[in-house]
């Protein structure tokens, strides 16, 4: 029995664990590389594996970084099983599909660009194309449900647990048998910040010997729920004073949605004006809250009880969906009185950026950020009080009121992280992934029983 990690070693991306065991190799999850261009560029080295001997993949949940990299595993012969949860396996079918448009859009980009440069090299190949996500999806077979152990093979045995991080998202279980030897290993996944709507909190750890985990918050503490939803109105109000719009800058999956709750939940407590005009202008957004809608199943109590009363727990009576661009850029000839989300998050591309354009340089504005914001990224050079910025070769100034709201993150934080491993009893050994070095150590040092290993690039240990 072996472990081995080959991504999200000391970086919180590209998250993919092999295990092999009883003549099976499987892997958890198998994501993509994202941030800095160096570590971009990963996303097309050898994986440290061959993906044709793969059996099996477990995915814990649809972020990029958890299951971007797998059209590429298939393109290089992957031919196994896929085992995640339905809502997960909703979910990654959008994320892939929209990473493969992202990645042919940047190949055509380059390939102009050198073209443009006389550089006649050989043409510039996407990491994966549309077509090699398409095929991807012929391999996601056995559905996945909470606290159902599945038995996968002689001797694999696996159970999904609510992580509580994202719809459908999961810890796995692993109970592992070999030659009489018997392990059980658990992986967290990405788990989920307590107390917040639509989702459960992450359910109790099962026991294990072996643990793998995320520490993506390994070093902090997150600042609390019920004033950042007061603050978000406050910014809301005081712009419609103003007489201007706000723009949140929101990531497709579960920000959206999560903003939309909070909104429906403001104007039924009369705390937002009634003439508010609310838009979702992201076409992935848009299709991430109709896989929301088809996943009562995930739901917490409250968002459960709305459901079965006939409530639409994303429906507020201003809401407009815009998928088309020209829907899109009719909102601009609104003066005043609306609240625009549009991706993405980061404002490093889509449709926020044509708003951002429209509104940055009015006073009576805001730009309200409500997520993680990268360093190099627009949404990071607005946070930190640029005085102008250039968007599609234009400089504008940026003079509307910039808020950024911290309390809605979608990962647990340090305490949570230290009760969940807590939970999971003694186990001997816990490997840490998914987090910044600095944030790893931290956490480290706060972990008591057992040894505490940070892996790195394709380190292989016993079981
Ligand atoms: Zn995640």
């Amino acid at each position: 029995m072996r472990i081995s990690f080959h991504g999200a070693d000391q970086g919180v991306t590209g998250s993919c664990h092999l295990i092999e065991c009883a003549g099976k190799r499987l892997l958890i999850d198998c994501g993509l590389y994202q941030g800095s261009r160096e570590l971009e560029e990963e996303n097309a080295e050898p994986f440290g594996f061959d993906p044709a001997e793969i059996d099996l993949l477990l995915l814990s949940h649809a972020h990029l970084d958890h299951c971007g990299r797998i059209p590429l595993l298939a393109r290089r012969g992957f031919r196994g099983e896929i085992v995640t949860t339905a809502a997960s396996r909703e979910l990654a079918r959008l994320v892939m599909l929209d990473a493969a448009h992202l990645q042919e859009e940047e190949a055509e980009y380059k390939q102009r660009k050198a073209s443009r440069h006389g550089n006649h090299r050989p043409r510039i190949q996407p990491l994966y194309t549309t077509l090699d996500a398409l095929n991807s999806l012929d391999f996601f077979g056995r559905v996945a449900r909470y606290g159902e152990p599945l038995q996968l093979a002689p001797g694999i045995r696996a159970t999904f647990v609510d992580a509580g991080h994202i719809l459908g998202s999961a810890s796995i279980l692993l109970e592992l048998e070999e030659g009489g030897q018997r392990r059980r290993v658990l992986f967290s996944g990405d788990l989920g910040n307590a107390g917040r709507p639509i989702l459960r909190n992450p359910a109790p750890p099962p026991t294990a010997d072996v643990v793998v985990m995320e520490t993506t918050y390994g070093d902090r503490r997150h600042k609390q729920l019920a004033p950042s939803i007061e603050e978000l109105y406050e910014a809301i109000n005081d712009t419609f004073r103003r007489g201007g719009n706000v723009i949140i800058p929101t990531f497709a999956l579960e920000r959206s949605q999560e903003i939309l709750f909070h909104l429906r939940e403001g104007l039924e407590a009369g705390r937002l004006p009634r003439t508010v005009q609310v838009f979702l202008d992201s076409p992935m957004a848009i299709s991430a809250t109709e896989i929301f809608r088809r996943h009562p199943e995930c739901y917490d109590a409250e968002t459960m009880d709305l459901f079965r009363e006939g409530r639409d727990p994303f429906a507020l009576p201003g809401l407009r969906f815009t998928r088309q661009t020209a829907d899109s850029m009719a909102i601009n000839r609104i003066g005043g009185g609306a609240v625009i989300m549009a991706g993405s998050g980061m404002c490093t591309g889509g449709r926020v950026r044509h708003h951002l354009k429209h509104h940055l340089w009015r006073r009576d504005c805001s730009v309200v950020f409500v997520g993680y914001a990268a360093n190099g990224t627009l949404a990071r050079r607005i946070i930190d009080g640029a005085e102008r910025v250039h968007i599609f070769g234009e400089e504008i100034p940026v003079r509307a009121r910039i808020y950024t709201i911290g309390g809605f993150s979608a990962h647990a934080d340090q305490a949570e992280l230290l009760d969940w491993h807590a939970a999971t009893g003694r186990p001997h050994t816990t490997y840490l992934v998914h987090g910044e070095e600095r944030s790893m150590r931290a956490f480290a040092r706060r972990i008591r029983d057992g040894r505490v290993v940070m892996p790195r690039l394709h380190q292989a240990f016993r079981l």
